[in-house]
């Protein structure tokens, strides 16, 4: 944050940040939280009690801003980091309060990009905070970026399973588990910051629900496939930016 301009209801700031090389200019209305943070990010919904964005109920952030731009993908109003609603200390009450609740399994960062230049930080913040609140909760999160690249962000640590890739239509396969195309991977990313060679994922879970662990995935050990939960399952399937 560069600036203070004026005080209201929340306070006017000049945020200024790096974005794919471009300093970024952008005069929003602050709260505390952003305050304390010293980032801006915007969303386009919190979804409660969701099903099809990782294992069991979840609260899901929509946030605003990605320029992976895939051809089908579901959420075209998304790509505009201008776009959306500001995220504030109220949204970030609204996601606690669903978290407090025992049924309530975790949060998926969804979008739109978490990882887009726009969110990072933000996003790293939040779930920092979840992290370090409800020790117990998951963190899923949906990116067009591969694992070999986003796995360099220092946001990586604090999530539990990241699902990768650009949706790819001559891909599609609306029966995948928590995915959209075949190429997208659905990453235990514990597990493989764990390993020697993490640019190696271990795979969440496989392709489909239908086979235990999905060990027929195409390529991928055994011992590359690990389970999440304490019982393995995934048993919901996910339709990622199905267009
Ligand atoms: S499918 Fe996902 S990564 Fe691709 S353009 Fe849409 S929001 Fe972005």
């Amino acid at each position: 944050m560069v600036g203070l301009l004026c005080e209201g209801a929340g306070v006017l700031c000049v945020v200024d940040f790096v974005c794919e090389g471009v300093d970024v200019l952008r005069l929003v209305w602050c709260n505390v939280w952003f305050l304390e943070v010293g980032l801006v990010m915007r969303y386009h919904n919190i979804t409660k009690d969701d099903m099809l964005n990782g294992d069991g109920l979840r609260v899901v952030l929509w946030v605003a801003g990605c320029e992976h731009c895939c051809k089908g993908c579901q959420n075209p109003m998304t790509w505009d980091p201008d776009g959306g609603l500001l995220f504030d200390a109220a949204a970030k009450a609204e996601i606690f309060e669903q978290l407090d609740k025992p049924y309530i399994e975790g949060i998926t960062f969804s979008g739109g990009d978490p990882l887009h230049c726009a969110n990072r930080d933000g996003v790293k913040a939040l779930a920092k905070e979840i992290k370090e609140k409800y020790p117990d909760k998951n963190i899923w999160l949906y990116t067009g970026d591969v694992w070999e690249d986003a796995m360099r962000y220092s946001v990586i640590p604090y999530i539990d399973v990241l699902v990768d890739g650009e949706f790819v239509q001559d891909k599609k396969d609306a029966t995948l588990l928590w995915k959209g195309s075949s190429n997208q991977r659905v990453i235990n990313v514990q597990a493989s910051l764990a390993k020697e060679n993490p640019r190696i994922p271990v795979l969440h879970c496989g392709d489909y629900d239908d086979i235990p662990m999905g060990r027929e995935t195409a390529g991928m050990p055994d011992q590359n496939i690990v389970p999440f939960n304490a019982n393995g399952s995934c048993a919901i399937k996910k339709n990622a930016c199905e267009a």
